[in-house]
């Protein structure tokens, strides 16, 4: 199951929850404020080079090689 990333737009608050595929689209309550007013987050894996006039700070926030997968499964 995927896990999604929600932010709060009440509280700002930022927040995973384990949702289905199927599922995916309604929107997430907030564990902090129990607000329904959240946004989906979407994880970029790697950093987008060549491009200036980003929002987001500069610097290396790429993790390399530092995957771990989930032991066990199920
Ligand atoms: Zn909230």
């Amino acid at each position: 199951m995927p896990i999604y990333e929600y932010i709060c737009n009440t509280c700002s608050e930022k927040f995973s929850l384990l949702q289905s595929i199927s599922a995916a689209g309604d929107g997430a309550q907030c564990p902090k404020c129990a607000s329904k007013k959240t946004r989906k987050v979407v994880s970029a894996f790697c950093c987008s080079s060549s491009g200036s006039g980003s929002d987001f700070g500069s610097g290396g926030g790429c993790s390399s090689s530092g995957h771990s997968h989930g032991a066990g499964g199920g």
